[in-house]
């Protein structure tokens, strides 16, 4: 049975990196005219890793990235609210990795070359139209130009194809992103290390927030820190939709200023920043849906659960998918009751996180404390007790399948060895 993947993104090429382990062959097919590496900083939590390190990428990863030590809350004052160990600090077998979206892409597609050929990557076809017929589902495809560029047939058609995806489009005809009025503004910079190194910090709160966690290590002690800058569009703005257009600098650093702790000049980050490093992407995500699965066709990763960017869980989810997907065929002969198994065994969790990410997930903790000390605070514990704190990041990891017991204790999605 052959597999049709929609999309060469983080979902899909780790999607097509497990149908290999498992004897399944599949092409990928990605609408751009070739795949580059784009994007700047993603986290990859110990639930994903255990995954990428069963696809045998672990160490490449870990090279690649920053093995993440914590994870830590600011209010605006840079006064903390909460810190938690994170990874093997927080006693995963495995790490959590913050990664440049890009290197994580670069390596899941050498891994790709490498062991289905480079042919397994087919680029400059966007998905226009499917159907199925009888026991194949066939795929129709367009070039960057809009011209037809061909037909595919398969078993299965997985939609790995984003939060704009056609093949959820097909189902859900005409269902709209859910834009909040808010954008991040988003940089990378080389910098000096913070904290312990290899921190992940969130400071403020709901409407005017950054996050920064550094991605890579460069030369002379130095790292290259990923920052997101969460603020109101500018009014007379143009709905957004699209990842990564050119952003205003200027508007975002003045924004921050005074935003300069003893542990982080972040504003001075900020403003380091080179303009053409300062890109900007909406605040957007999708209403949650009651299916995935129809027939033989399903859907992953974004295409599926398109969250807001918050507790870092939009690339470790999609890892996850892809690797549930796979057991899923493994486990069940017949394709539309194993695409089926996959969705019954990943939605409502997916569908909570979406709803949790509107509420800010685990950095809810942050509009707390801001809504009971604007002005800061002189203990934290005068604010928010320990339970509260302890509650909302435990209650987040459990939601979301990353808490130490589940990922350490659970069985292997896909219980082979891993390749090479
Ligand atoms: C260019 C880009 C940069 C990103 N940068 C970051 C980042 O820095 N940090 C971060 O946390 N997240 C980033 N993301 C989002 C992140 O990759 C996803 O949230 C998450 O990893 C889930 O991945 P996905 O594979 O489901 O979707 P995506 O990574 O969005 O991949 C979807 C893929 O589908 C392709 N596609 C779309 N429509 C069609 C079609 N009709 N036919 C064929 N192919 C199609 C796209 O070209 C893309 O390659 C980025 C996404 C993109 C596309």
């Amino acid at each position: 049975m052959h597999v049709i993947i929609v999309g060469g993104g983080i979902s899909g090429l780790s999607l097509a990196l497990s149908l290999q382990q498992i004897g399944v062959p599949c092409r990928v097919y990605d609408a751009v005219p070739r795949l580059s590496p784009l994007g700047y900083g993603i986290n990859l939590q110990p639930n994903a890793i255990r995954e990428l390190t069963a696809l045998g990428l672990g160490e490449q990863l870990a090279a690649a990235g920053i093995v993440t030590k914590e994870l830590a809350f600011y209010n605006k004052h840079g006064q903390l609210i909460w810190t938690e160990p994170r990874g093997r600090a927080a006693g995963y077998r495995w790490p959590q990795i913050s990664i440049s979206r890009g290197e994580l892409h670069r390596i899941l597609l050498a891994a790709i070359h490498e062991r289905l050929g480079a042919d397994a990557v087919v680029t400059g076809h966007r998905l226009t139209d499917f159907a199925e017929r009888g026991e194949k589902v066939v795929a129709r495809f367009a070039d960057p130009s809009g011209r037809p560029a061909g037909e595919a047939e398969g078993g299965i058609l997985v939609g790995a194809d984003g939060i704009h995806s056609a093949v959820r489009q097909h189902f859900y005809r005409g269902e709209k992103a859910v834009f909040d009025g808010y954008l991040h503004y988003r940089g990378i910079v080389e910098a000096a290390p913070y904290l312990t190194g290899a921190s992940m910090a969130v400071v403020g709160h709901r409407t005017h927030r950054a996050i920064l966690y550094p991605v890579m290590q460069r030369p002379g002690g130095k790292v290259m820190i990923n920052w997101l800058a969460y603020t109101k569009i500018p009014p007379g703005s143009p709905p957004l939709e699209a990842w990564d257009t050119a952003a205003d600098k200027a508007a975002c650093v003045g924004q921050y200023k005074g935003w300069t702790y003893p542990w982080l000049d972040v504003h001075g980050l900020f403003a380091a920043t080179p303009a053409e490093h300062v890109l900007q992407l909406p605040n957007v995500d999708r209403d949650p849906i009651p299916r995935w699965s129809f027939g033989r066709v399903t859907l992953i990763g974004d295409a599926a659960h398109p969250m807001q960017p918050v507790g870092a869980q939009a690339g470790s989810q999609a890892v996850v998918d892809g690797r549930v997907l796979a057991a899923s065929l493994m486990a069940v002969r017949d394709p539309a009751e194993a695409l089926m198994r996959y969705q019954n065994e990943r939605i409502a969790a997916m569908n909570d996180m979406i709803i949790r990410n509107r509420n800010l997930g685990l950095e809810s903790i942050l509009q707390t404390a801001e809504e009971r000390a604007p002005q800061g605070f002189a203990h934290i514990h005068d604010v928010l007790s320990q339970e509260e704190l302890e509650h909302t990041a435990l209650s987040f990891k459990k939601a979301a399948g990353f808490d130490v017991e589940t990922v350490n204790s659970r069985r292997s999605f896909v219980d082979l060895p891993a390749p090479g």
